[in-house]
């Protein structure tokens, strides 16, 4: 599932193209994703963008009095097409651009999502409750500090909730867990003010570093122009499972843990 660093990188190629741009037509091929697709994006005519933002892992197009909200699911790529590019089983929805590209969302396992929103994209129902951005200074050590003392659930847990922090999921709560030598099934109450204080600024540090490295290219991440990331490589934990810890050399371990894949090194972290 892309998470933030991903989506941010996404958003980032996109704009230029289709800021101040008019969306033409759209063409859904498939109307049943996640959700079906409204009748205002399949008959969209002729609108203007005038900014693509993001909020967590969901990408808006502001349109002139609209929003249109993006949610790539587990699976979703959005791809700039700039000449003939054969259809795919999995492409579901072109977006038609005034300026000769086609913005096209493909997804193989559609649980990915577009909704029609009002402008005050903020106030959408997917959106209002969502806690602060990790890279916001509203995400700060006293903030965190505060909830893994009320919260008393695992951290790992606690960091992949949307309500707390938005963006962190299965991959990066893992990786800044293990550079803070900080055990992912630890409850949170049991945690210092100072081991929270190394985590924010680890969480903070691995995001950033991801974005400028292109994301990472699990499952079957790509940009918008079909790259894949190149933070993988730098991963010391996720998906590297009975391989050796790249501190220590004592083999990672995987658990599954509240349904999702759990990696740590026993001897890094406590
Ligand atoms: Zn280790």
């Amino acid at each position: 599932m892309p998470e933030l660093p991903e989506i941010e990188i996404i958003k980032n190629i996109i704009s230029p193209y289709l800021k101040g741009y008019n969306i033409n037509y759209s063409i859904v091929r498939n109307k049943k994703l996640k959700y079906l697709i409204p009748k205002e994006i399949i008959n969209i005519n002729n609108q203007k963008i005038i900014n693509i933002k993001r909020r967590g892992r969901y990408i808006i197009f502001l349109l002139q009095n609209n929003s249109i909200i993006v949610h790539l699911g587990m699976t979703g790529n959005l791809l700039i097409i700039k000449k003939y590019k054969k259809i795919l089983k999995n492409d579901h929805i072109d977006l038609i651009i005034n300026n000769n590209i086609i913005l096209r969302y493909s997804d193989i396992r559609k649980f990915g999502f577009w909704i029609w929103s009002d402008k005050n994209y903020k106030k959408n129902k997917f959106l209002n409750k969502l806690g602060p951005e990790p890279l916001n200074n509203k995400f700060n050590s006293t903030y965190l500090y505060q909830i893994t003392q009320i919260k008393k659930i695992p951290i790992k847990v606690l960091l992949m909730m949307n309500e707390i922090v938005v963006g962190i999921g299965n991959i990066y709560s893992n990786e800044s867990l293990f550079i803070s030598k900080i055990l992912p099934y630890r409850k949170s109450n049991t945690l210092t003010f100072i081991e929270i204080d190394i985590l924010v600024k680890n969480i903070k540090h691995i995001l950033y570093i991801s974005i400028k490295n292109g994301g990472t290219s699990i499952c079957n991440y790509i940009d918008p122009y079909g790259k894949k990331g190149n933070f993988s490589k730098f991963l010391f934990v996720y998906g590297r499972n009975n391989k050796l810890c790249k501190i220590c050399k004592t083999k990672i371990f995987k658990m599954i843990h509240r349904n999702r894949s759990t990696f740590f090194c026993s001897i890094c972290q406590i």
